[in-house]
Formats: C-alpha cells, sequence, structure tokens
C-alpha cells in the first residue's frame, strides 16, 4: 500500500501569518488515516512555518534547493540548510523551474541528488507543456523527463523518491487535467517503472498537480494510480486545501 501525500506548493506566495494559520487549522482537522500533508513555503517563512506546525501533522518541504552543500553561490540556499528547519521533502524540476531559470534535466538530476544525500525526499516534478500535448508528445516527454532521473539513481535511491505529473498546461491556468487523462500519464509512468522492477513501481507515488481544488480533488485522488497532489493556487487557502487534504 502506497502512502497517500498531498503538498502545498506556496511558491512566492504566503507569510508567515499565513504560516500560523495552517498551523492553528491542522491542530484541530481530522485527516484521513495515514495522510501525510506537506508544504512548501518560501524560504523566508520556514522558521515561523517549523514553530507554527509543530504538533500538528503537518511537514514541511522547500520549492527548490542548489546541488551543492555550501560555498560561493549568491543566493542560493543548500539542502543541508533546510534540514535545521526540519524541512523534510524538497520539489526538484517543478516546470516553473525549467521555464523561467532554465533548469534541464541535468540540474534536475542533480539537485534530486544533492536532496537525497541529505535525507530529503525529492518529488520529482514532469509534465508536457500545451504544445507538446497537442502534437501528441504527452507520454514520451514525460517518460524522458522521469526516465533521465530514474535511469540514473541506484535502486535504493530510487525507493526514496515521489514523483508529481503537472502537465504544464494545468498549472495555475484553471484548466486541470480530467481525471481520465491524469490517470492515463500516471499509469504509463508506473508501467514504465514496472519493465524495470515490479516492486519499485507498485510502491511509487505519483502525484497530480495542475489546478487541484476542492471541486476536484476528490475525483483526481480516486484514480488508481493517482497517490497524492500537489497543490499551488488551492494551497494558499487553509479551507480548500484543508477540504482536499480530507479527500485524499
Ligand atoms: P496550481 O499549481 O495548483 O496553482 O495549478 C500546481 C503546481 O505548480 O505545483
Amino acid at each position: 500500500m502506497r502512502t497517500p501525500l498531498v503538498a502545498g506548493n506556496w511558491k512566492m506566495n504566503g507569510s508567515a501569518t499565513l504560516a500560523e494559520a495552517f498551523g492553528h487549522a491542522f491542530t484541530e482537522a481530522t485527516l484521513p488515516e495515514g495522510l501525510e500533508v506537506v508544504i512548501c513555503p518560501p524560504f523566508p517563512y520556514l522558521e515561523a512555518a517549523q514553530r507554527a506546525f509543530d504538533g500538528t501533522p503537518l511537514h514541511l518541504g522547500a520549492q527548490t534547493l542548489n546541488p551543492l552543500h555550501s560555498g560561493a553561490h549568491t543566493g542560493e540556499v543548500s539542502g543541508r540548510m533546510l534540514g535545521e528547519f526540519g524541512v523534510r521533502y524538497a520539489l526538484v524540476g517543478h516546470s516553473e523551474r525549467r521555464q523561467l531559470y532554465r533548469e534541464n534535466d541535468e540540474q534536475v538530476f542533480d539537485r534530486l541528488l544533492a536532496a537525497l544525500s541529505v535525507g530529503l525526499t525529492p518529488a520529482l516534478c514532469v509534465g508536457e507543456t500545451l504544445s507538446e500535448r497537442d502534437a501528441g508528445h504527452t507520454m514520451e516527454v514525460v517518460l524522458r523527463q522521469t526516465g533521465f532521473v530514474m535511469s540514473r539513481l541506484e535502486p535504493e535511491q530510487r525507493q526514496r523518491i515521489v514523483i508529481a505529473y503537472e502537465p504544464v498546461w494545468a498549472i495555475g491556468t484553471g484548466r486541470t487535467a480530467t481525471p481520465k487523462q491524469a490517470q492515463e500519464v500516471m499509469a504509463a509512468i508506473r508501467e514504465h517503472q514496472a519493465r524495470h522492477d515490479h516492486e519499485l513501481a507498485s510502491g511509487l507515488r505519483l502525484l497530480y498537480g495542475g489546478s487541484m481544488n476542492a471541486d476536484n480533488a476528490a475525483e483526481l485522488l480516486a484514480q488508481p494510480d493517482i497517490d497524492g497532489g500537489l497543490v499551488g493556487g488551492a494551497s494558499l487557502k487553509v479551507d480548500d486545501f484543508l477540504a482536499i487534504c480530507q479527500s485524499a
């Protein structure tokens, strides 16, 4: 059985006050048995969030990390530093990082390795653009992005990662993939891994991301290959995010 996971990605939004509001709401909340819940706030709010989430079921994640542990890299933050704030997860390869900051597969892989090396669970984000989907290249793109990373990892490392399928055209657009579209791609990711390692594939946690909200979450999360969600916009509102968690 795979442990379900719902992660909120605040991107460059939120505040220390929002972290406190999440802390309060989740202290009282009843969540589905065994659900893991993660919030990825911007770096400056990590300390406030760590305090606010203490004693709640909320875990902390980072939105990115530098591949190195330390050094002359102005403006960057290392996985080791994140660990000091109780961070347990790190997103790598989010499409906004790939597109706006030109991160390529190689750099995504380096970040993912860095996360693993300090004991963080990396969530590898993959997904096709609208033009790639329209051209019929969805599976090719998603399996290439996934395969690039998976083929370079040791079997033991592969077991420690999470994969988030986030169609780029669905991120922040209000246009969600249909449960059928999401399930189709996510089943293909699992199936592809199963060709190499059946046991790994059946334990691999796959999250859907892209305009997931309180109204569409239940149907998406009910799909057999969807083990959770990566939520952007709807993770900035306590009630919406809580409702998504409760439908997992
Ligand atoms: P969204 O973002 O839920 O606002 O579409 C998802 C993500 O980018 O992880």
